[in-house]
Order: structure tokens, then C-alpha cells, then sequence
């Protein structure tokens, strides 16, 4: 029902107390390697709520690329679309720091070799899919390809992160764009005149997409459409790690749009979804069940 198309990254993470400058080595933690990349972590979100769901992704032929494929059918994700080879598991080397702040080097691998001819290719995916959520992990031409082979009737979610500009043909097919405040200002770009969110989503909308979520972390969303700009509230918890909360935010606001909701209610789930991701360390290992979504709103 829910077909995601994106990338599929292993995270390396190393602890260090200083990063090394040019030329210096440093030493860090052992070595933690985690399933990630925005495809691969809306995959599992959204199987973890419950959702029947499908990833179109490439991997390479090694070790990184089996712990993406264990840990997508571990969550229940149908990896028939996962292909694999043309280059390395796409990689994303992180360091952190003792204040927690992270500096990332993503190679893209595999995920850069993710074709619009793959995309044909997986046409049967599309015609058993009511929802179609990309991100920009993968190449441009690739999310226009999705764009061009949606099933009729079917919706498309863009998250455009990392974010950069839009052609046209994709930004009139998002229903919806979903945009945190940075990627918001990138998609704007000169025509981001004005610091107010509401103006963000009003003028996000005049560029043809058929509605518009903005992201506001713990300030809540909102979602916008011809209907109007409407505000969804956060849930109130205590934030320890908010890697992966906007990816859970997407996968579940396309699993319930799926599932008939309305925008708004759409968003409001999302919202608990993303709150319960907050308070877990990781990305894909902070990613609820429905039943833990449920138990949040009744606390
Ligand atoms: P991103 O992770 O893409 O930057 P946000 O930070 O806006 O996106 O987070 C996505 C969603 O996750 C928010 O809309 C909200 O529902 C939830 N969320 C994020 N941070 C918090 C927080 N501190 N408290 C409650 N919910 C949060």
C-alpha cells in the first residue's frame, strides 16, 4: 500500500573528544554501525506502525548492504524492490562529539546509481501502491521518474531532504510537500521574505504543490492546503536524541494518508509518531510500534 523510494545508508559512528584537523589523527570510541539513510528509515517507520509497505532502493553487494536488507525485513518491509550492486553501500561516516553534535561525510554509493530506468523497471510496485514517499538521498532525475510513473489515483509525499531546488513537475505533484524550517528556506529561496512559518507554508503552496506540511520540531506543524493554514500541536515529552523524527514523521503521516485521513489528522498522528521518537536514542531504533503511539496519547 505505502512504497517508499529512497536511499539506504549505513551510519558509522565514532565517539571523539576533538575532531582531527588536516593531516591529524585522533582517537575514538569503538566503532557502532546502524541502519539508516531517509529511504530505508521511513521503510521501517512505517512497517513498525503497521503499514504494508514497500522499499525501492539500491544497496551494494556487501556486508552494509545486508544489515539494510535484514534490518528492512526484520521491521516487515517488502524488499523485493531493493536492488543490489553498481557501486558500495552508500555510507554516512559520523563523528560526535562530548557536547553531542554530530559532523557527517555521506558517500552516496549505491544510492547515486538508483536510475529512472530502476524505477520502470519496479512499475508493479507503483500500481499496488496508494501512497508514493520520496526524499532527495537519491538522484534528482530518479524522483522525477517516480513523479512521471505514479499509478492513477495514487499520491505522492516529497520530503525534499537534503533540500534543493524544485522543477516544477515534481513540486505540483507533492500531496504533500513536507518541509522542516531549513529545508523550507532552501525551497523558498529568494522568495522566503518573511521569518513567520504560516508565510513559509502560504508561499510554499503558491509554487504548485497541493498541500504543504512544515515541520516545527517541538513547536508542532502545519499543514497547509486550499482549505487553509492550520496548526497541529506537538505532544509535550522530554527530547533525547531527535535523529530519525522527521523520517518517522513522514512514514507515518503517508502510512495514515494511505489509510484515508484527512491532512490534519494525518498530522496529528505524526506528530505522536515523531514524539515517541524523540524520547529513544538512534533513528530506526527509535521508531514506535502503533500500540506505543496509542499508550502516549492515553499517559
Ligand atoms: P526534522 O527532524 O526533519 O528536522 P522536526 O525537528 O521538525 O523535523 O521533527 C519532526 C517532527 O517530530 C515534529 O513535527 C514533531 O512532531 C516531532 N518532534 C521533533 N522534535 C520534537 C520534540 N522536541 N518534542 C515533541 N515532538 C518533536
Amino acid at each position: 500500500d505505502l512504497l517508499v523510494v529512497g536511499s539506504a545508508n549505513a551510519d558509522l559512528v565514532i565517539g571523539v573528544e576533538r575532531r582531527p584537523g588536516a593531516g591529524e589523527t585522533v582517537l575514538g570510541s569503538d566503532l557502532a554501525v546502524h541502519p539508516g539513510g531517509k529511504g530505508a528509515n521511513q521503510a521501517v517507520a512505517a512497517a513498525r506502525l503497521g503499514a504494508r509497505t514497500a522499499l525501492l532502493a539500491r544497496v551494494g553487494d556487501d556486508g552494509h548492504g545486508r544489515l539494510l536488507l535484514d534490518s528492512q525485513r526484520a521491521a516487515g518491509v517488502d524488499t523485493v524492490g531493493v536492488l543490489v550492486g553498481g557501486a558500495p553501500t552508500g555510507v554516512a561516516l559520523i563523528t560526535v562529539d562530548p557536547s553531542g553534535d554530530n559532523s557527517i561525510v555521506v558517500s552516496p554509493g549505491a544510492n547515486g546509481r538508483l536510475t529512472p530506468g530502476d524505477v520502470r523497471t519496479a512499475i508493479s510496485l507503483f500500481h499496488a501502491s496508494r501512497v508514493v514517499s520520496t526524499q532527495l538521498e537519491i538522484p534528482l532525475e530518479t524522483v522525477v521518474e517516480v513523479v512521471r510513473n505514479l499509478a492513477p489515483g495514487s499520491r505522492f509525499v516529497l520530503n525534499p531532504s537534503p533540500p534543493r531546488p524544485l522543477p516544477t513537475e515534481v513540486l505540483a505533484a507533492c500531496d504533500p510537500l513536507i518541509v522542516n524550517e531549513h529545508e523550507a528556506k532552501v525551497i523558498l529561496g529568494d522568495a522566503c521574505v518573511s521569518d513567520a512559518p504560516e508565510d513559509w507554508a502560504r508561499l510554499l503552496l503558491a509554487k504548485g504543490p497541493r498541500s504543504v506540511v512544515v515541520t516545527l520540531g517541538a513547536q508542532g506543524s502545519l499543514v497547509a492546503s486550499s482549505a487553509g493554514v492550520t496548526r497541529v500541536a506537538s505532544v509535550k515529552v522530554d527530547a533525547v536524541d531527535t535523529t530519525g523524527a522527521g523520517d518517522a514523521f513522514t512514514a507515518a503521516l503517508a502510512f495514515r494518508l494511505g489509510a484515508g485521513s484527512a491532512l490534519a489528522e494525518a498530522a496529528a498522528y505524526a506528530s505522536r509518531v515523531g514524539a515517541v521518537a524523540v524520547t529513544r536514542k538512534g533513528a530506526q531504533d527509535s521508531f514506535p510500534t502503533a500500540d506505543e503511539v496509542d499508550d502516549l496519547c492515553c499517559a
